[in-house]
C-alpha cells in the first residue's frame, strides 16, 4: 500500500522567464540542442533529489525534448527511478513503436512504462497527436510488455487494474490543483488513500519548484509516505 509518483517531463527548460519559457517551447515543436546554460531540466534535478534525499522512488516519463542528461540518469539510477515514455505520437501502434525505440535507442536500455501527453483537449506542439484514448493503448502496452499509466483528467478513486500480465492505472491524483477538484481531494484524501492502497500522484516537476504551495504538499506526502516498488513486467514479445 504505497504512493506511486508519476512524473511527467514536459518541459526541458520549464516555464518560468522568457528565455527558457521560449526555449521549452522551441524544444517542444522544432528541435534545440541541450543548453546547460539555460539550465536543462533543472526543475527534474531538484524533484529527484529530494526524492532521493527521502529514499523514495519514482516513475519517470520523458518527451522526445526531455531525454535524459547522463546527470540526469545519474540521479536516476541512485533513486531507483523507473524510466518511462511520455508518449506524443499516439496514433498508430506504429507511430508509438517508433517513440519507445527511440527513446530506448537513447538511454540504452529498456523502458517499461509509458504515459500520453495531454487529455485530449489541446493539440501541445508539432509531434502531438492530441485525442486521448486510452482503450486503444492497451493492447499496445501488453505487446510491448509494457505498464501504462491513464489517469489524465480522471478521477483519482479508481483503481489500478490488472489483466493478466498486463498492469494499468486508470486514474491518478494530480498535485496541481489547477487540474484537481481540491475540495473533494484535498491532500489529505490522498495521505488517507496511500496508506490503504496503491494510489498515483501525477506532478510536473516545474510546477511543483514554482509554487512554495505545491512543493509543501510534495514535501509532505514524501515525507510521510512510502513509495511502491513496482516490478518489471515479463516482456510478451520485445
Ligand atoms: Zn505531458
Amino acid at each position: 500500500m504505497a504512493l506511486i509518483v508519476r512524473i511527467d517531463v514536459d518541459r526541458p527548460y520549464g516555464k518560468q522567464g522568457v528565455v527558457r519559457h521560449i526555449a521549452s517551447r522551441i524544444s517542444s515543436d522544432y528541435y534545440l540542442p541541450r543548453i546547460e546554460g539555460l539550465r536543462y531540466l533543472d526543475e527534474l534535478k531538484t524533484i529527484l533529489r529530494l526524492l532521493n534525499a527521502n529514499g523514495k522512488s519514482a516513475h519517470v516519463f520523458f518527451r522526445k525534448c526531455t531525454y535524459p542528461t547522463p546527470v540526469v540518469c545519474e540521479l536516476m539510477e541512485a533513486g531507483g527511478h523507473r524510466f518511462g515514455l511520455h508518449l506524443e505520437n499516439s496514433q498508430t501502434a506504429e507511430t508509438f513503436r517508433e517513440e519507445l525505440g527511440s527513446l530506448e535507442g537513447a538511454l540504452g536500455r529498456r523502458v517499461v512504462e509509458f504515459s500520453k501527453h495531454g487529455s485530449g483537449r489541446l493539440h501541445l506542439g508539432r509531434h502531438h497527436y492530441a485525442p486521448y484514448e486510452p482503450e486503444r493503448y492497451i493492447p499496445w502496452a501488453a505487446q510491448a510488455g509494457m505498464r501504462v499509466f491513464f489517469g489524465n483528467l480522471e478521477n483519482p478513486e479508481l483503481r489500478p487494474v490488472k489483466e493478466g500480465e498486463l498492469l494499468f492505472y486508470p486514474s491518478a491524483f494530480w498535485l496541481e490543483p489547477f487540474w484537481r477538484d481540491t475540495k473533494r481531494f484535498p491532500i489529505e484524501w490522498l495521505l488517507r488513500q496511500a496508506a490503504e492502497r496503491d494510489v498515483v500522484m501525477l506532478l510536473h516537476p516545474d510546477n511543483v519548484t514554482s509554487s512554495a504551495e505545491i512543493m509543501r504538499e510534495f514535501l509532505m506526502t514524501i515525507e510521510r509516505l512510502e513509495t511502491a516498488d513496482l516490478p518489471v513486467l515479463p516482456s510478451a514479445s520485445r
